[in-house]
């Protein structure tokens, strides 16, 4: 009968959980075999975590414009079966996830020797966003990791003004533009912000063009150092 339980209600109820991508009884939600068996990141770019294996630091990219992070800790490459697990946590509300999946970060942050950083930051997502979905994905990671690790976590330093979701049909530079000018520092976050190391921490990197604008955002509120904490890492766009 406990079986027919969900996951959720098996946590609630103490009980072992379900894993969510092969369905084997587990501890947590993510189990052990799947994390050995799909949980390999391959060697990245020291900046922006892209797997190109070990023979050079950066990639090409990074090697023609520094961003404005220095650089990008990735638990999990974002592939089978970890595209799909956290589309749930997106799109699903499968918020049960989330300690799971920061666990495997704040793993994969000692691992990298992270930080030390003076605080932990989400992605934000814009109001109008956060209305619709109820939560910001990014937060729910960040306040975990930042636990665990014990660290202070903030989640109104840094604003977003600007919802970039959709921005189909914009070339590349016009979508910059757009980003660029979607984060704002809160009016007063610069003192708690001047001198520091922060991490921004966020679901998953894909260009990479996200975090580069809201590092920015934090540079220019006179932050020391901006390390990127992504749960996933997509692999090279071709
Ligand atoms: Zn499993
Ligand atoms: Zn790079």
């Amino acid at each position: 009968m406990f079986a027919l339980l969900s996951p959720r209600w098996r946590r609630v109820c103490g009980l072992p959980t379900l894993c969510e991508t092969c369905g084997r009884m587990s501890a947590q939600r993510l189990c052990a075999a799947c994390l050995a068996q799909h949980g390999r990141l391959a060697p990245g770019c020291q900046r922006c975590a892209l797997p190109i294996g070990s023979v050079v630091p950066l990639c090409g990219r990074c090697l023609a414009q520094r961003p404005a992070f220095d650089r990008t800790i990735a638990a999990l490459p974002y592939a089978f079966p970890w595209d799909g697990v956290l589309r749930r946590l997106k799109f699903h509300e499968g918020l049960d996830l989330a300690p799971s999946l920061a666990e495997r970060l704040a793993d994969a942050v000692l691992d990298c020797g992270g930080g030390p950083v003076d605080a932990v930051l989400p992605v934000p997502l814009a109001a109008v966003r956060l209305r619709q979905r109820g939560f910001n994905q990014a937060w729910e990671i960040a306040r975990r990791v930042a636990q665990r690790l014990r660290l202070p976590a903030n989640e109104s330093l840094l604003l977003r003004t600007r919802d970039t979701a959709a921005q189909a049909g914009l070339d590349r530079a016009a979508r910059l533009r757009n980003l660029a000018a979607a984060f704002e520092l809160a009016p007063d976050a610069r003192p708690l912000m001047a001198g520091r190391r922060l991490a921004l921490v966020d679901d998953v990197m894909t260009t990479g063009a996200t975090a580069d604008a809201a590092a920015a955002a934090l540079r220019a509120g006179g932050a020391a150092a901006v390390e990127v904490w992504v749960v996933a890492r997509t692999p090279a766009p071709d």
